[in-house]
């Protein structure tokens, strides 16, 4: 199930809170650990759903944390999910600068350092006083002391396990951003990711030799986050260089705003072009994109004109513009595609397709990728006539 789909549980600061629909198996897992298995009963199982449904909200705190630094530098955050194996807040994207990485990945685990530190103050009070590591157990009953106990060792634990220095880990943003303050964002990545794939190395080894089958699976999943993380960033290095001209359709099928959506589902059958620029004289007036065309067909039907329903005051892409910008736009715009304008001049359109285009040969060999061939180039040049 498509995870933008999971139902949602409140909105804070503008960023929903939503639960993915696997999300009750984790509940049902710890009725049964804590119930049923451990032999505690109705009030065993009771204690599991009542633990996990706090640690989620830790989770949540968590997310939140890292979501409330990235609003702070202006970046977009479009919603947290709760997935049975922990928490994720969606980032519209990673700021480049270290200090802003720095903070935003640190806020996660701070939240739950902090909290550990508000529940350490709290158990001065009396009727709070903690339970030791080797009493966690309902042997006593459901109390307070022992749910507060399992809350404040928890809040240790997810504060120190991510901060390991590796991808996908905070602790592996968290080196980046501190190495990338003494070097570029490429080479301190690829030391990141060297860091972080030795550490799985040793991870997987000791969790071979003492027979931890989970540590194995710890290792094996931040051998292959690092080495993620070390593709994207140097594609996203390569992509930087390669400019919208390098890449967009220039043969291109647009629509009059007087079209009706039928005309433009047939000419998506003949063409295969998912997202149309709708021109009025020679003009760009606006963009019908294919999710556009689906959704107005559904509700509205196929004699209504395109002018309706196709999407406005979009900000075209310009020849000279870096790829990687373009994409961050498309991304922000919820776009797949946009018009590539020259001044007034409609050029083409660039799509993701395109996009992901670049990325596979570049993956392959970068010299398969087209030169840089603007046109403009012997005229004034093309950032001097848009600054103007
Ligand atoms: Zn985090």
């Amino acid at each position: 199930m498509d995870i933008d789909n999971s139902p949602r549980l409140l909105t804070v600061r503008g960023i929903d809170i939503k639960i993915h629909i696997t999300f009750p198996l984790i509940l049902i897992w710890a009725a049964l650990q804590f119930g049923l298995l451990g032999g505690a009963g109705w009030e065993g199982a009771l204690f599991g759903v009542i633990v996990i449904i706090l640690l989620f909200v830790i989770v949540t705190l968590h997310e939140l944390g890292h979501s409330v630094a990235a609003q702070h530098y202006g970046v977009p955050v479009r919603q947290i999910v709760l997935l049975p194996i922990g928490g994720v807040a969606q980032l519209d994207h990673i700021p480049e600068t270290p200090w802003q990485e720095f903070v935003i990945a640190i806020a996660g685990p701070a939240v739950n350092f902090l909290l550990a530190i508000l529940l350490g103050v709290l158990s001065l009070l009396p009727g709070f006083d903690f339970v030791g590591i080797d009493e966690l157990t309902l042997r006593g009953g459901i109390t307070l002391p022992l749910i507060y106990s399992y809350i404040f060792a928890y809040n240790i634990f997810l504060g120190v396990f991510n901060l390991i220095p590796a991808f996908p880990m905070d602790g592996g943003r968290v080196l980046r951003a501190l190495l990338a303050m003494r070097m570029d964002h490429l080479t301190a990545t690829q030391w990141a990711v060297r860091v972080g794939q030795a550490l799985a190395w040793v991870f997987g080894l000791y969790g071979f030799l003492s027979g931890n089958f989970f540590l194995i699976l710890i290792a094996f999943f931040i051998y292959m986050g690092a080495g993620a993380e070390g593709n994207l960033v140097r594609l996203r290095s390569y992509l930087r260089d390669i400019t919208v001209e390098q890449a967009y359709s220039r043969q291109v099928n647009a629509l009059r705003p007087s079209d009706t959506l039928h005309h433009a589902v047939t000419l998506t059958l003949r063409t295969l072009q998912s997202t149309f620029p709708v021109l009025q004289m020679g003009r760009l007036v606006g963009v019908l994109p294919y999710h556009v065309l689906v959704q107005a067909l559904d509700d509205k039907g196929p004699s209504t004109s395109v002018a309706e329903v196709m999407v406005k005051d979009v900000e075209p892409a310009r020849p000279n513009e870096e790829l990687f910008d373009v994409q961050q736009r498309m991304r922000e715009s919820q776009l797949d595609s946009l018009p590539v304008m020259d001044g007034d001049e409609f050029l083409g359109i660039i799509t993701s397709r395109d996009i992901g285009e670049i990325y596979r040969l570049m993956a392959i060999d970068p010299s398969l990728v087209p030169r840089q061939v603007w046109r403009r180039k012997e005229e004034a040049p093309y950032a001097a006539e848009s600054a103007g």
